[in-house]
C-alpha cells in the first residue's frame, strides 16, 4: 500500500523555536475543528498519526483518501522533505536550465545540511551561476527544522497560506508518495 503525504515545511524556524511554533500551530488547528488533540485511530493501524482528521477537515483539502493513516503529525528537527516515489528534477533557479537527477551532484550539499545545517551552493553546468541547494528541485523539496505532515490529506492553496502566516514564516508544500 502506498502513503500520500503532504508537508507544510517552515524552512525559517530555528531548532529552539520549533517547540513554540508548532504548539501554537496544533492549537489552532484544533480550535478550527481541522485537528482532533487525540492520535488517529483505527483497528488496523498501529501507530497513526498523533492528531486525528477533525469534523472541519473540508475547510483545509480539497479531498481527502477514505482510508485509515488520515491525520497530522509534527516533526521537529532537522530533515529534508523529499517527493519519494514522485520522483524529481534539477532546474537552475538562474537560467532555469532543466537537468536530470544524475547531472549535478546534489546529495553532498543535502548531506552537508542535514549533517551541519549549512547551506551551501551548487553551481549550474549551463550559466555557470551559483546558487542555493535548496532552490533546485522541481518539484520542491523542503529542508527545515519544523514540518506539519498530513496523510492522505490534499491540501487547499488557502489552508497552506493560512499555516504560514500562524508561523509568521515562509513555508515549502511539498507533495510525497512512499
Ligand atoms: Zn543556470
Amino acid at each position: 500500500m502506498t502513503t500520500y503525504i503532504e508537508s507544510i515545511v517552515d524552512t525559517d524556524a530555528t531548532l529552539d523555536e520549533a517547540d513554540d511554533l508548532a504548539r501554537a500551530v496544533v492549537a489552532n488547528l484544533c480550535d478550527c475543528g481541522i485537528i482532533l488533540p487525540t492520535p488517529q485511530t483505527h483497528k488496523f493501524l498501529a501507530n497513526g498519526p498523533r492528531y486525528a482528521t477533525g469534523p472541519n477537515v473540508l475547510n483545509a483539502v480539497d479531498a481527502i483518501n477514505d482510508c485509515f493513516p488520515c491525520g497530522m503529525d509534527v516533526s521537529i528537527g532537522r530533515n529534508v522533505y523529499d517527493t519519494g516515489q514522485l520522483g524529481f528534477e534539477l532546474f537552475c533557479p538562474n537560467c532555469k536550465h532543466r537537468f536530470d537527477t544524475e547531472a549535478l551532484d546534489w546529495t553532498a550539499p543535502v548531506g552537508c545540511w542535514y549533517d551541519s545545517g549549512i547551506v551551501t551552493h551548487l553551481e549550474c553546468p549551463k550559466c555557470s551561476a551559483p546558487t542555493s541547494f535548496t532552490k533546485w528541485f522541481s518539484p520542491p523539496f523542503g529542508f527545515g527544522n519544523l514540518a506539519f505532515q498530513f496523510y492522505e490529506w490534499f491540501l487547499k492553496q488557502e489552508f497552506v497560506d493560512h499555516v504560514s502566516k500562524l508561523l509568521h514564516h515562509q513555508v515549502i508544500w511539498v507533495k510525497a508518495q512512499y
